[in-house]
């Protein structure tokens, strides 16, 4: 017969694979009966729906079965109480340095934060950040995408989430898109999704500071920014909130290409974070009766400017009625266009060369 120090010996080892720290070390056994050769576990989950409550539920189960041959184990899942948390919000907020209510910027490990920006609105900049998430998602990474354009956000729309984050005591919990991208924006925490977000530049430093640290994240292959529109002040804002690795710049063949790349790539300069590639949005469109391919607006140039501003050239992306549906009913997760290889194969790239990421409660 094992005993109870044996069980709870055994959880020790089960660690909660968000917060890196067994969970018993976070005070997340509640309970544990042991009557002949039945075991029975009672573990408190931080938040009711956590997402990884089926993984922690099973490693628990092996790790006492392990215990001895023939045993009965059964794991029940509860969630801690109010006050449960709080103590736990105390001991994880005393681990770091964070200057923010919350201990999310002290868990987060975010290895590649990517900014998507474009010239003006409505080239496709949402669209394309999006995409590069869901590629980034279905090569395995794990995505994260920070919508800063408080103005006009549209990631939740576009990836089909409509739930608002919930809170814990690591901080606020992203809510996820069918394929697990942790989404974060404005628009969640809207009553109504069409409110128009008038905001000034310190609210929109501190919502993009609260997305940053008190959103906790976990760990992150790459965090994608889909940047408010323009090379203006909202802009610069976030970009000076938020330790990016690289700019993509979005472009439309009906923008001055050459205007926007010089503005993006001074910006750039300025805050001494590289310019990592060009992406034309809108660039041609296929005809459905005779396939042949059009480009409506004339050949953009945008081409011509990333070579001369040395900068990777991603490609031309496509205007695609199937794409712009998809999104509209928030399942753009579906869309799939080889227009896209170049974007992620860079996105990974970065990820790859990323150094070790940093917890956000660092910067
Ligand atoms: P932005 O973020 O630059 O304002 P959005 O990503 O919101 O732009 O795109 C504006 C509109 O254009 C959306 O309705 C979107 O579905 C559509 N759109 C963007 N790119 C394409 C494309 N390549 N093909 C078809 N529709 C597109």
């Amino acid at each position: 017969m094992v005993s109870k120090e044996q069980v709870l010996e055994a959880l020790k080892s089960v660690i909660d694979p968000e917060l890196h720290r067994s969970i018993v070390d976070l005070g997340m056994v509640r309970e544990i009966q042991i009557g002949g050769r039945d075991v029975r576990v009672t573990i408190a989950l931080t938040v009711p729906n956590c997402p990884l409550r089926d993984q922690i539920a099973a490693d628990a189960g092996k790790a006492v079965d392990a215990l001895e041959p023939g045993i009965n184990v059964e794991i029940s899942l509860t969630s801690m109480t109010e006050s449960e948390r709080d103590g736990l919000r105390e001991r994880l907020h005393g681990r770091g340095q964070s200057q923010s209510n919350s201990p999310a910027g002290n868990l987060n490990r975010v290895k590649s934060v990517i900014a998507v920006m474009s010239g003006k609105g409505g080239v496709g900049k949402s669209t394309i950040a999006a995409m590069l998430a869901v590629g980034l998602r279905r090569k395995g990474r794990r995505v994260g995408v920070l919508d800063s354009d408080i103005t006009g956000p549209s990631i939740p729309k576009l990836l089909g989430v409509r739930e608002p984050p919930t809170m814990s005591p690591l901080g606020i919990m992203p809510p996820q898109s069918s394929t697990g991208i942790k989404i974060m924006s404005i628009n969640l925490m809207l009553e109504d999704e069409e409110q128009a977000v008038i905001w000034r530049g310190p609210m929109i430093t501190s919502a993009i500071n609260q997305f940053w640290n008190d959103v906790f994240w976990g760990d992150l292959d790459a965090l994608v920014v889909d940047m408010p529109p323009g090379t203006s002040d909202a802009a610069l804002t976030v970009m000076q909130s938020l330790p990016v690795t690289g700019i993509i710049l979005v472009t439309s063949p009906q923008d001055l290409a050459g205007m926007v790349v010089r503005k993006a790539a001074h910006m750039a300069e300025h805050l001494n974070t590289p310019l990592v590639g060009l992406v034309e949005n809108m660039s041609y469109v296929i005809c459905p009766h005779c396939g042949e391919r059009y480009t409506l607006f004339g050949k953009g140039d945008t081409r011509a400017m990333a070579d001369a501003f040395n900068t990777p050239f991603l490609g031309e992306i496509g205007i695609d009625p199937q794409m712009a549906e998809l999104g509209d009913r928030g399942a753009i997760e579906q869309y799939d266009s080889e227009d896209f290889n170049a974007l992620i194969a860079l996105g990974d790239q970065l990820i790859e060369k990323a150094p070790a990421p940093k917890a956000t409660g660092d910067h």
